[in-house]
């Protein structure tokens, strides 16, 4: 029988993309990955489609129990013959109850490797500029957990000591007990105007970061909502230059951004808004539904290479293809000599994961544009050309290339449909203020969001719309919603640049 192997990979602190090149790789390779609620769901992007995934939510309180069960599932995988990744926040092994869970691995005889992650101390260093070591007050660093194993008796933090530590204290945890840690430590002999700083979510668009001495950090964090995860930074340390915190300076920081496209669109669109520190917030509108099943689409397929140009015009009609052609057990030989054209650069950096470098890419994005430029740029009399579209798209490009001379058939691939979402979750985080801009990227998902939640609920608070172009703020304002910024470039870009040259004047 194959025999099982355990990762334990470190997650990280967050943001998705600082796990490890080796924790990536593991998995990538798992065949089942077991989480809990600190690693940031956003890595399952990497695991694969027919891959199990567990996901254990581990809450104070629940304790050993819920432990004893991810150790039970842990080796009951590995020991079925399975390659499976255990992800853990920040570094497995601290504060990470490894050892617990490597014990029952060494018992049952499965192998393992322990991949490191970077741990919430060490992030919130980068990510706030508070520098745990520096040569002028801090050659040492320790880390503390603010709750200790439930039921252990007495305590392995000595506090005297720790009163002393001429360095850096960084406490885990930390929050429920900030208050007694406070006063245990003056009372240890720690002065009362020792600099401590709370970072809580680091690395997330979500961050915060207080600052107080250490007699009144605890009723500093209640007042301003702190919540957990955090960290506690304690010592000259969190007296940094606050020049060093680059995080929260990015233009859009703490702004709660609602992306409403398809589920692929908006992954897309989430990095974009993390890039320039904003919080993207999902709401479905539109499932992309491959109409690729059709008897029509199957029959262009097996003479697609008869054509002297397919054409694409997003890519989802890119993804769409070629998940047809695997399912198909063909790939990208079929289009033979077939030239091909991909309406933005985006459609063409799809293609290029399907290793297709396009023949053509006009930077426009409409469909008039495309044909007046591919009539330029070709001589399309008596040429075959094939379009794989969307239902929804318009006949426009379809006319210019007639006009022009070419033979065309233009079949569907793909539709858009209704999905659903959570929105009475997000009409009370409109009316609460805790949302700052809808974007709309087509008019369909304008239709979609407000098929959901209702155009009075979005007039009526203080959230703001943008639109990435002309033909979807029509709609919008058909709808009679207020329009707050069009974007000058039709893109995704664009509508963020828009959104940040509105930020900046108020
Ligand atoms: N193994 C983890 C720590 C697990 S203990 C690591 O190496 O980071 C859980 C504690 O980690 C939380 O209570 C909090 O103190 C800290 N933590 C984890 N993620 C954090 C984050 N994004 N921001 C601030 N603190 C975080």
């Amino acid at each position: 029988m194959k025999k099982g192997f355990v990762y334990l990979v470190g997650a990280g602190p967050g943001r998705a993309d600082l796990i490890t090149v080796r924790g990536a790789e593991a998995l990538k390779a798992a065949d089942c990955v077991i989480y809990d609620k600190l690693a940031n769901p956003a890595l399952l992007q990497f695991v694969r489609k027919d891959a199990e995934i567990i996901h254990v939510p581990k809450r104070i309180g629940e304790g050993s129990c819920t432990q004893d069960e991810i150790n039970k599932v842990l080796a009951e995988k590995a020991l079925a013959g399975k390659m499976v990744v255990r992800l853990k926040g920040g570094d497995p092994c601290i504060f990470g109850r490894v050892a617990e869970e490597l014990a029952v691995l060494i018992e049952a005889g499965v192998e393992f490797e322990i991949v490191p992650g970077v741990t919430a101390a060490v992030a919130v260093s980068s990510y706030s500029g508070i520098m745990l070591t520096d040569r002028e007050y801090s050659s040492q660093v320790t880390f503390v957990t603010g709750r200790e194993a439930e039921g252990k008796e007495g305590t392995n933090i000595d506090w005297s000591v720790l009163a002393k530590f001429p360095g850096t204290i960084v406490f885990y945890m930390g929050m429920g007990t900030l208050a007694s840690t406070a006063q245990k430590l003056i009372e240890s002999g720690k002065p009362a105007e020792t600099p401590v700083a709370v970072i809580s979510n680091a690395t997330f668009p979500t961050q915060r970061v207080v600052r107080a001495p250490l007699e009144r950090i605890n009723e500093t964090c209640e007042q301003q909502k702190i919540k957990p995860p955090a960290i506690v930074v304690i010592g000259d340390a969190a007296a940094s230059d606050t020049r060093f915190d680059w995080f929260t300076k990015r233009p859009l920081f703490g702004r709660s951004i609602v992306m409403t496209r398809d589920a692929a669109g908006n992954a897309d669109f989430a990095l974009k808004i993390v890039r320039r520190g904003g919080n993207p917030l999902e709401f479905k509108t539109i499932k992309i539904k491959p109409l690729t099943d059709s008897n029509e689409f199957l029959q262009v397929l097996t003479k697609i290479g008869q054509y002297d140009w397919v054409v694409f015009t997003s890519g989802n009609g890119v993804n769409t293809f070629f998940d047809a052609l695997e399912s198909l057990e063909k790939d990208a030989r079929v289009f033979g000599s077939s030239k091909i054209a991909a309406i933005g650069s985006r459609t063409a950096e799809q293609l290029g994961r399907f290793g297709i470098k396009a023949d053509f890419v006009p930077d426009v994005f409409t469909g008039r544009e495309l044909g007046k430029q591919l009539i330029c740029f070709a001589n399309l009399r008596n040429k075959k050309i094939l379009l794989l579209r969307s239902e929804l798209a318009s006949n426009e490009l379809v006319e210019i290339l007639v006009e022009a001379g070419a033979q065309v058939d233009n079949v569907a691939i793909y539709t858009a449909v209704a999905a659903k979402s959570d929105s009475a979750r997000l009409a009370d985080g409109i009316s609460k203020g805790a949302i700052d801009w809808l974007t709309f990227a087509s008019p369909s998902s304008v239709d979609g969001f407000f098929g959901q939640i209702g155009s009075d609920v979005v007039n009526s608070g203080d959230v703001k719309v943008a639109s990435i172009g002309p033909v979807t703020s029509e709609r919008l304002r058909e709808l009679g919603i207020k329009v707050n910024v069009t974007a000058n470039e039709h893109t995704l870009d664009g509508l963020l640049d828009a959104v940040e040259e509105q930020e900046n004047k108020s």
